[in-house]
């Protein structure tokens, strides 16, 4: 079984900011989730590759 790794496009919905906590590892992140969160990319795939069923 292979587990199918979630890509997010933030091109349209997030943004960058200054230097913040990411909220998934806490190391400085610039980018903003939709939701205005500062949070890696790459984190933020991860934590959805881990919960395929909640919400992008
Ligand atoms: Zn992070």
């Amino acid at each position: 079984m292979t587990t199918r790794r979630v890509l997010l496009d933030w091109r349209t919905t997030g943004s960058v900011g200054d230097a913040q906590p990411c909220v998934l590892c806490g190391q400085p992140a610039l980018c903003r989730s939709p939701r205005g969160k500062p949070c890696h990319k790459t984190c933020a795939e991860a934590w959805h590759t881990a919960r395929p069923d909640l919400p992008r």
